[in-house]
C-alpha cells in the first residue's frame, strides 16, 4: 500500500491546514469531523503513515497499536462519551474501495452525544 503524503489528514498532522483539535499525544491526533453525522463526530488518527486498518495491522509496531486503541478511549473520555464515564458511542473505520474510504490515512470515526441507532436499519 502506497501512502499519499498529500492526503488531507497528512496536511492536518503537518499543521498545513487547520482543524478543530480535540486531543494529541505521542501516537495519535484527534479532531472534529468537518461534516458531522451525529451530535458528536470525532476522528482519531495515528501519527504514523498508514493508509488504512489493514496497512496498520500489517505494519504498525505493538506500541503504535496500543497507542491507537488506548487513544480512542482517551478521546472518548475527553468528549464525555466513553462508557466508563458517559453513555457510549460507536466507532468505525472505513477500509478502501468497498468500505467507501475517502481519506487514505487510517482514521476511526467516533459517533456519540446521542443514541446513534442500529448500524443496519
Ligand atoms: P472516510 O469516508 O471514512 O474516509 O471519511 C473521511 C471523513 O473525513 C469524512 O467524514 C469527512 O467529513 C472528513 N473530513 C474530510 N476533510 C476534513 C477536514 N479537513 N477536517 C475534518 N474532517 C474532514
Amino acid at each position: 500500500m502506497i501512502y499519499d503524503n498529500n492526503n488531507i489528514f497528512a496536511k492536518i498532522l503537518r499543521k498545513e491546514i487547520p482543524c478543530n483539535k480535540i486531543y494529541e499525544d505521542e501516537f495519535i491526533f484527534s479532531f472534529h469531523d468537518i461534516n458531522p453525522q451525529k451530535k458528536i463526530h470525532a476522528l482519531v488518527i495515528p501519527k504514523g503513515k498508514y493508509v488504512n486498518l489493514d496497512d496498520f495491522s500489517l505494519n504498525a509496531s505493538s506500541k503504535e497499536m496500543a497507542g491507537l486503541l488506548k487513544g480512542i478511549n482517551k478521546v472518548a473520555k475527553k468528549l464525555g462519551i466513553s462508557s466508563d464515564i458517559g453513555k457510549g458511542y460507536r466507532t468505525l473505520t472505513n477500509i478502501s474501495d468497498h468500505g467507501s474510504q475517502e481519506v487514505p490515512h487510517l482514521h476511526f470515526h467516533l459517533f456519540g452525544g446521542e443514541n446513534v441507532g442500529r448500524m443496519v436499519e
